[in-house]
């Protein structure tokens, strides 16, 4: 079946990069900041059909991505959905701040990843999540 992707990210280019990189996996919807995201997010599960993943720029305006991240956890929580239930997120970092990541990944099960965008290196991440065989 095919997945359903939200990306994430303030510049245009990365929207269009990651949007090449990844319509041939799913559907993919397209959002420009981390409100946004929750709005897709919440909007996704009011109507029953969830994401599969969500590819999360850290820098962005309004809401950052780890800020994004941290409210869906505690949207999944509040629901009440299964730890194996919860979406796939990737978090897409343009500065390294490896030990800052990893230790903000670990705690909310996400998977990252550095700019510039590497379509391997993303596909190896989409594969280590377990949403492509
Ligand atoms: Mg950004």
């Amino acid at each position: 079946m095919k997945k359903k992707i939200l990306i994430a990210d303030d510049e245009p280019t990365n929207r269009i990069i990651l949007h090449r990189m990844l319509s041939c996996y799913g559907d993919c919807d397209v959002v420009v900041d981390g409100t946004e995201v929750i709005d897709a997010f919440v909007m996704a599960l009011e109507e029953n059909t969830p994401y599969d993943l969500i590819c999360l720029d850290i820098m962005m305006p309004i809401m950052t991505g780890c800020e994004a991240l941290k409210k869906i956890r505690e949207i999944e929580h509040s629901m009440a959905i299964n730890p194996v239930d919860r979406v796939s997120v990737i978090m897409i970092t343009a500065v390294d701040k490896t030990n800052e990541l990893i230790e903000l990944t670990e705690d909310s099960c996400a998977s990252y990843m550095m700019k510039p965008i590497n379509k391997s290196t993303l596909i190896q991440r989409i594969t280590d999540i377990g949403l492509l065989s």
